[in-house]
């Protein structure tokens, strides 16, 4: 797997994602430190989606699965 970047992904692009969802700018993230990011938000208890078929995530935190199509 690779990191995704930044831009916005196709709708479709099969990727994993971790369901902690940081900042990415906080003193914690910024220190490599995210996950005890100070905007910290996880998906499945403080926002809903972890059961649902599709998600829409954040492309910075999300990996590409090899083989996508
Ligand atoms: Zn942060």
């Amino acid at each position: 797997m690779s990191s995704a970047d930044e831009r916005a992904l196709p709708v479709g692009t099969r990727v994993t994602a971790n369901p902690l969802i940081t900042c990415g700018h906080c003193d914690y993230c910024l220190q490599g430190r995210d996950n005890l990011c100070s905007n910290r938000t996880l998906v499945g208890v403080t926002r809903p989606g972890s059961f649902s078929e599709y998600l829409s995530h954040n492309a910075r935190i999300s990996l590409l699965q090899q083989g996508n199509r």
